[in-house]
């Protein structure tokens, strides 16, 4: 490969698609040419990168001739049918779907993890589930330091993990709500949710990903499994509940972590405080701890609210936030193609 790459992003009009144009952008990636794929619904658009227009093409077997990175990021089928075509034309894939993260061939990264893991790549590369990378940026380190054996966790997801279609949905009741100057018990709407299987406006639904045979959900698991992969550590054990909550932007999860070791609270801090990719905000008698929309928009994930598990031995509970469209998709998948430079 030569100093200059040339990059392609499949799935760029996407929520995702348009935060790896940014962070490829803001991170000066060495980009030499871009070629950015989506939907025949999309040909023919333009997008803005360093001041630039350039023009979407639809997505087809054909599009990956002399493209040196592709960051996929346009549904698990998509990867599945193109991202051979890719590796094929000699492109390494990066891919933010589902579809290969579990494939023992394919590295499944967070670089602030295991960013050794890249070389072991046969021309693909996976972007972790996104509540999953969050909750390793704090988990992780305090896994090094005291041993992590099984956490209890709650997820609080963004909209805007479901994609484009879901931001327009909550914006969409909001106004509904708003205009028709509905009284606050009035909150139920008689128009019909289309992405989600209820109302997201003023609801919290404990129903993230499709339901498993062991009554979890697909994201719920996620945790666990990628969790065993990324931190090499196939005892770790997660129950996890996701609920989609009417936020735009960033992902919180409230964790309960045991540990082999003795942990305190002081210790637990100081490891977190030295932890890359992480910002400890936790003075809650000042009423500082991580917020959903302070966080949006920002590279580190932050944790806060930490304390001994009153109902753990060996136990922390702490709170983690992060933009899941950052850490989450686009900037983890940027940060997994700088290993590759
Ligand atoms: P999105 O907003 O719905 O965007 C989907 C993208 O895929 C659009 O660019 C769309 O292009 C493109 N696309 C759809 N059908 C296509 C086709 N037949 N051929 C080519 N392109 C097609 O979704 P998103 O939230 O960005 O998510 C994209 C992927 O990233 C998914 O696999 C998702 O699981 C994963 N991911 C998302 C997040 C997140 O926070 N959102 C986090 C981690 C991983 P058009 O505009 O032309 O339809």
């Amino acid at each position: 490969m030569s100093n200059l790459k040339h990059v392609a992003v499949v799935g760029a009009t996407g929520a995702v698609g348009v935060e790896m144009l940014r962070c490829l952008e803001e991170r000066g990636f060495p980009v030499g040419q871009l070629t950015l794929l989506a939907s025949a619904r999309s040909a023919g658009k333009k997008m803005k990168f360093k001041g630039e227009d350039v023009t979407i093409k639809e997505l087809t077997p054909d599009s990956f001739t002399g493209v040196d990175i592709a960051l996929f990021s346009a549904g698990g089928g998509i990867s599945r049918d193109f991202a051979p075509h890719a590796v094929k034309a000699g492109a390494v894939v990066v891919d933010n779907s589902s579809y290969f993260r579990m494939d023992p061939k394919v590295p499944l990264i967070v670089p602030e993890i295991n960013a050794a893991d890249v070389k072991g790549h046969q021309g693909i590369l996976a972007n972790p589930n996104c509540t999953t990378a969050i909750s390793l940026m704090a988990l992780y380190p305090l896994h090094q330091a005291f041993g992590v054996k099984r956490i209890f966790a709650s997820s609080y997801q963004a909209v805007s993990g479901t994609g484009a279609q879901a931001i327009e949905e909550l914006a969409k009741q909001s106004r509904e709500w708003a205009s028709e100057n509905r009284a606050w018990d009035a909150a139920k709407l008689d128009s019909q949710p289309h992405v989600y299987p209820h109302q997201i406006a003023f609801n919290a639904i404990p129903h993230v990903d499709s339901f498993l045979d062991n009554g979890y959900t697909k994201e719920e698991m996620k945790m666990e499994n990628e969790g065993r992969k990324i931190m090499h550590h196939p005892d770790f054990r997660a129950s996890v509940t996701c609920v989609r909550i009417p936020v735009f932007r960033a992902h919180s999860i409230a964790i309960s972590a045991e540990f082999e070791k003795p942990v305190s609270v002081a210790a637990a801090r100081e490891v977190l405080a030295g932890a890359p990719g992480l910002d400890v905000i936790d003075d809650p008698a000042n009423k500082k701890y991580p917020l959903a929309l302070d966080i949006a928009g920002r590279d580190n994930c932050a944790v806060g609210r930490i304390r001994l598990d009153c109902a753990l031995d060996n136990g922390l509970a702490f709170w983690v936030v992060g933009d899941q469209l950052l850490k989450g998709a686009a900037l983890n998948a940027v940060q997994i193609a700088e290993c590759l430079l």
